[in-house]
């Protein structure tokens, strides 16, 4: 494969192989840091780019509430994206995450999150952890956030992510969302991350009077409209269309 005059080059040689492998050894471990740590401080320039090009024009309502700004510049979405695709993390668009499923783009994250109206102290559950970015961006809000999740891997792969960045305060569930979950029940505002087909009863159950719940309602994989329902004192129930949007399905039966 290499080839080397036979007898009187064998140093030589054996220095130009051993210069070869050290400069593939060095490429190599070049190419994997890149992948896996992006510097700090370039990935902050990042969110400030993505918050500048990407909330404020382009036809579309404008994040203006300074809480989800502030957070959606503080919470490292590389972190939460598969190092295959790292390097567009802060683009605008959705970014799958195995199993079929896919992290939002930033631009609907920031915009389900400002919609709600999430306020310091409110008690939120999200449906559809997925990489559990959304949770991180609720959790720069208020400390008190739920989220469940129905592909166990995904359960314990976000989890962990959270865990190791801080996130500890976010209560993390394996389970099937349609039936929300008891254990932190009644909540002050509910996110749906993936399209039901209906606005599920149990989720509208253990919305607090006066709560409110956003969900993306309509067949999977089709154009679905993006819902915020509303709970009033006495129970009743309002929805209004936001936008039109398209999620990966919710889930039923056992995975
Ligand atoms: N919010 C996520 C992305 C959501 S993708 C993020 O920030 O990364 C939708 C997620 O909903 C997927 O992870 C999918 O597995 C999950 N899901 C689908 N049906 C569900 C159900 N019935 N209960 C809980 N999670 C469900």
């Amino acid at each position: 494969m290499y080839n080397c005059p036979q007898n009187r080059q064998h140093v030589f040689c054996f220095t130009r192989v051993a210069a070869l492998l050290a400069f593939l050894i060095v490429c190599s471990i070049d190419i994997l840091v890149s992948a896996q740590s992006l510097p700090v401080s370039e990935m902050q320039q990042e969110r400030k780019r993505m918050v500048e090009t990407q909330f404020k024009g382009l036809g579309r309502t404008p994040i203006e509430n300074a809480a989800v700004l502030q957070a959606m510049l503080t919470v490292p979405r590389h972190l939460f994206v598969p190092s295959s695709h790292r390097r567009l993390s802060y683009e605008d668009t959705p970014l799958p995450i195995g199993f079929g499923q896919t992290i939002s783009q930033p631009y609907i994250v920031a915009l389900m999150t400002q919609a709600l109206g999430v306020e310091p102290g409110m008690k939120v559950l999200e449906i559809g952890t997925g990489s559990g970015y959304q949770a991180a961006v609720l959790a720069q809000i208020t400390p008190h956030v739920y989220t469940v999740e129905i592909i166990e891997e995904l359960y314990r792969s976000a989890s962990k992510r959270l865990q190791d960045l801080g996130y500890s305060s976010v209560v993390v569930r394996q389970g099937d969302g349609y039936f929300g979950l008891s254990e932190g029940a009644p909540y002050d505002r509910i996110i749906v991350t993936c399209a039901a087909l209906h606005i599920p009863a149990p989720l509208f159950d253990q919305l607090k009077p006066g709560g409110k719940m956003i969900i993306p309602v309509g067949g999977g994989f089709e154009t679905q409209r993006l819902l915020l329902v509303s709970k009033d004192q006495q129970g009743g129930r309002t929805s209004q269309t936001l936008e039109l949007v398209r999620f990966v399905p919710l889930l039923r039966g056992t995975h």
